[in-house]
């Protein structure tokens, strides 16, 4: 590992201002990404800011029964906080879903934003690629490449985008809020918060030189309403997502008032299906609404030589995910094949 400084801020303008003052630095939360990035070579900072002494570690219920949760919160704390358990099932089984749980008693709500893509050509030095040294090539599209895109990739990466919780705040229509010591305060919607690679794969988010993540926001209930993550893996735990899908329902009399749907390990970013959504929204959720709903959201997929197998493994989560989620908010019956 290279040689680096090391600054712990306790405030964000202190935070802020390390940054400004140290070209080339990095934030740290918990490490549990940056810090292997650093002993394979593919970061290399000069100075590591340290964000785990701010007063970023609360889950705070705000007076509309929203959720103002720290971005230094670790990724255990908010996955058995009991309004996260009762309110947003969705958010907690996405977080149990991830890492072990040494890796979540340590990584930060903000790290987990953040954390790289584990395309295993990025994380290694003397492989070309695109996201790691912008113009190098990808490695990744002649090398196997049975866990990469099938949607929205492009012709400079196909890498997916790891983290599962992200899924979930973004069928949850989370906020993320940033800092940043000169513009002061942001947020951007969870759903619009990483980045499709186009032509800049080394750009995995839409947040700015310098700005902080210092929480994330969760919207309240609606009453009624319910949700799931599951996730499909090479192995029972502690693997990346070969597809996962996060979903939050509400009927309504029947049909579908409110739905969101959000694939993992799909994409370089969550994906939220908003052609599968838009199918769904008015109708009475049929397995026969649901199956086309879902074909017509994946109908745009473009799998690689090594990955079409993803396709039928979301296409299958999902149903089961949504008829599931139909099934508990009709009190236990599913919707017959009538239309009434
Ligand atoms: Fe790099 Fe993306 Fe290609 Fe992987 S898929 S080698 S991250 S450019």
């Amino acid at each position: 590992m290279e040689p680096f400084a090391y600054i712990r801020a306790t405030t964000l303008q202190e935070a802020t201002t390390a940054y400004a003052s140290h070209p080339g630095s990095r934030y740290l939360g918990g490490g549990t990404n940056l810090v292997d990035l650093m002993k394979h070579g593919v970061e290399t900072p000069g100075t590591l800011i340290d964000l785990t002494r701010l007063p970023l570690h609360d889950v705070e219920e705000l007076s509309t029964g929203a959720l103002r949760v720290g971005a230094c919160v670790s990724n255990t704390d908010l996955a058995v906080h009991a309004l996260v358990r009762t309110r947003y099932p969705v958010l907690s089984q996405a977080l149990l879903a991830g890492a072990s749980g040494q890796l979540r008693n340590v990584a930060t709500i903000g790290g987990n934003l953040l954390q790289r893509t584990r395309c295993p050509y990025f994380q290694d030095v003397s492989k070309p690629c695109n996201k790691r040294e912008p113009g190098a090539g990808c490695a990744a599209r002649e090398g196997p490449h049975r866990d990469h895109a099938v949607l929205g990739h492009s012709a400079h990466c196909i890498a997916t985008h790891p983290s599962d919780m992200a899924v979930a705040l973004a069928a949850l229509d989370a906020e993320i809020e940033l800092y940043d010591g000169e513009r002061g305060t942001r947020r951007v919607a969870a759903a619009d918060f990483h980045r499709l690679p186009g032509e800049h794969p080394e750009r995995d988010t839409v947040i700015r030189p310098g700005e902080i993540v210092t929480a994330v926001l969760l919207p309240t209930v609606v009453p009624g309403a319910v949700s799931a993550y599951r996730k499909a893996r090479d192995r029972a735990s502690y693997a990346f997502a070969l597809a996962s899908v996060a979903a939050v329902l509400h009927l309504d009399d029947g049909r579908v008032r409110h739905v969101a749907l959000a694939f993992g390990g799909l994409a370089h970013r969550p994906w939220r299906a908003t052609t599968a959504e838009q199918h769904l929204t008015g109708a009475v959720p049929t397995d026969e609404a649901v199956r086309e709903a879902v074909d017509a959201e994946l109908a745009g997929a473009r799998p690689l030589r090594d990955n079409a197998f993803k396709v039928g493994l979301a296409r299958n989560l999902a149903r089961d995910v949504l008829s599931t989620l139909v099934r508990s908010a009709s009190g236990g019956s599913a919707p017959t094949g009538r239309r009434p």
